[in-house]
C-alpha cells in the first residue's frame, strides 16, 4: 500500500509519517528530508537548493522527481510520500513512476488545518528545537513561512482536485490531537 500525505507546512505530515513507519513498517519518502540531507552533505545539488529552501520556495520539479525516481528504483513498497508531490507536474511524474514500477497509490490523505494553527506550530517547532539544542530549520521563520504557504496554495493545493478526480482523495481533521489524526488515517488504511 502506498499513500501520499498532503497538506500545508506544519499540518503534521512528518509527525504522522513517523507514526506510520513505527506502527506499520511503512517507508517514509520525504523530499524535504532528502533535500536537507543533500544540503548537509554539501553535494552540488545541496548547494543549489539551499537558498531556494531557505526562502521557502519550491525547488525544481526535475530535482525532486529525480530523488523520488532513485528511491523507487531501489524497489520495495509501502511508501508514504511526505511533501511530494507538490506540483501537478510532480503528480503526473509520480503516476508514471508508479506505473513503471508496477505499483499503485491507495490514497492521497489531506491533513486539513487552518493557517493560524500553522504559524503557531511552526514557530513552536523552532522554539522546541532551540530549547533542545537542536538545529532550527532555516525555513522555520515567519518570513519564509509566508512564502511556503503561498507556494502551497498556488502550486500544491490544485493536487486536492487532481486526486479527488482520481477517486483517491481522503480528508482528515488535522486540527485534532496527534493520536486522533493517527486513528483517522488508520481507518482509511484498514
Ligand atoms: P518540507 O520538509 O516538506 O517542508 O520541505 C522543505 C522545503 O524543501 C520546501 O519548502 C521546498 O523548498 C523543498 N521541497 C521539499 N519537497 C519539495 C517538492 N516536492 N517540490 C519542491 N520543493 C520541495
Amino acid at each position: 500500500m502506498n499513500i501520499i500525505l498532503l497538506g500545508p507546512p506544519g499540518a503534521g505530515k512528518g509527525t504522522q509519517a513517523a507514526r506510520l513507519v513505527e506502527a506499520r513498517g511503512m517507508v517514509q519518502l520525504s523530499t524535504g528530508d532528502m533535500l536537507r540531507e543533500a544540503q548537509a552533505s554539501g553535494t552540488e545539488m545541496g548547494k543549489i537548493v539551499a537558498e531556494v529552501m531557505a526562502k521557502g520556495q519550491l525547488v525544481t520539479d526535475e530535482i525532486v522527481i529525480g530523488l523520488i525516481r532513485e528511491k523507487l528504483a531501489q524497489g520495495g513498497s509501502g511508501f508514504i510520500f511526505d511533501g511530494f508531490p507538490r506540483t501537478l507536474a510532480q503528480a503526473d511524474a509520480l503516476a508514471a513512476l508508479m506505473e513503471e514500477t508496477g505499483q499503485s497509490l491507495h490514497a492521497a490523505i489531506e491533513l486539513q488545518v487552518n493557517d493560524e494553527i500553522l504559524v503557531d506550530r511552526i514557530v513552536g517547532r523552532a522554539e522546541q528545537a532551540r530549547a533542545a539544542g537542536q538545529p532550527v530549520r532555516a525555513d522555520d521563520n515567519a518570513e519564509s513561512l509566508k512564502t511556503r504557504l503561498m507556494a502551497y496554495y498556488k502550486q500544491t493545493s490544485p493536487l486536492i482536485g487532481y486526486y479527488h478526480a482520481k477517486g483517491l482523495l481522503r480528508g482528515v481533521d488535522g486540527l485534532a490531537d496527534i493520536d486522533t489524526v493517527e486513528a483517522q488515517i488508520a481507518a482509511i488504511l484498514d
